[in-house]
């Protein structure tokens, strides 16, 4: 079966570790077919503190430049110009609407912050010992219905639960309801999710999705994709083979695979 990631990084963010090209090499080695390069989209001045967590303004047009260019020397393999787009609610001040994201194949939907807060980094990680994990879980789901049923143009809404990465769970809620309503929201918005492999090793141990919440997704009817969501070449095709029998667990039989320029096509789990 093919191979495919469609979440991906490089040092045009300032937290992974390998260039562009040093990724895309490290894919068609491993025999990856189609990749989608999904970088950080920069944050604003108010998220300065922030800045280790997106690419600066100043790149992005370097940044599509230098994928346009990658594809000419791997011209076997689909390679997506894709970034991944923070869902910020309120505190959205970037003036962006769906057509700032017209060039590109692929946008990645993800909810990082929570009213400000940046849960998913390990350098921000304290936080989690002084907080009610149900409140923070209830507020996550929120803002990722949100996101998805947004008008924002998200292609894919990314590694769903990344809320869990550290272990904490809620107490007091059942997950069943929140998985519920991701589903609705999905389908709400007509988007896509993936199973974002990174999961896998960290503090949860899991992929995300969990199997849960992915079964509910293919009971609703949204369409999956894989991603590693690599940030050094030596993770690029780390566990895509697992994913797809993951998925296959979960329900469901074809691989969405995002293509370049849109649109999407089916490919048959083996
Ligand atoms: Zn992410
Ligand atoms: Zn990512």
């Amino acid at each position: 079966m093919e191979l495919i990631t469609m979440h991906t990084h490089s040092t045009f963010c300032g937290h992974a570790f390998n260039t562009l090209e040093e990724m895309v090499e490290a894919a068609s080695q491993a025999g990856i077919t189609a990749m989608a390069a999904t970088e950080h989209f920069p944050l604003s001045p108010a998220f300065k503190e922030y800045s280790f967590a997106s690419m600066p303004m100043s790149k992005l047009h370097d940044y599509a430049a230098a994928v346009r260019d990658v594809r000419g020397r791997y011209p076997h393999m689909q390679i997506l110009l894709g970034c991944e787009l923070d869902w910020l609610g309120e505190n959205e001040d970037r003036g962006i609407t769906p057509d700032s994201f017209a060039d590109y194949d692929i946008v990645l939907g993800s909810v990082h912050f929570i009213d400000g807060w940046l849960f998913n980094s390990s350098r921000c990680k304290d936080r989690w010992t002084d907080i009610d994990p149900d409140e923070i879980w209830e507020r996550y789901v929120d803002l990722w219905c949100e996101a998805a049923a947004s008008a924002m143009p998200y292609t894919v809404m990314a590694h769903p639960d990344v809320i869990k990465k550290f272990g904490y769970y809620p107490k007091r809620a059942k997950l069943s309801g929140m998985y519920d309503r991701m589903a609705e929201a999905a389908v709400a918005g007509g988007r896509m999710v993936e199973v974002n492999t990174s999961g896998k090793f960290t503090a949860c141990g899991e992929y995300y999705p969990s199997l849960d919440l992915l079964k509910r997704f293919q009971q609703a009817g949204v369409k999956c994709t894989v991603g590693t969501d690599a940030h050094r070449a030596e993770h690029i095709a780390r566990n895509i083979r697992e994913a797809y029998a993951f998925m296959h667990e979960a329900g469901y039989r074809e691989v969405a695979v995002p293509l370049v320029g849109g649109g999407v096509r089916m490919m048959p789990i083996e």
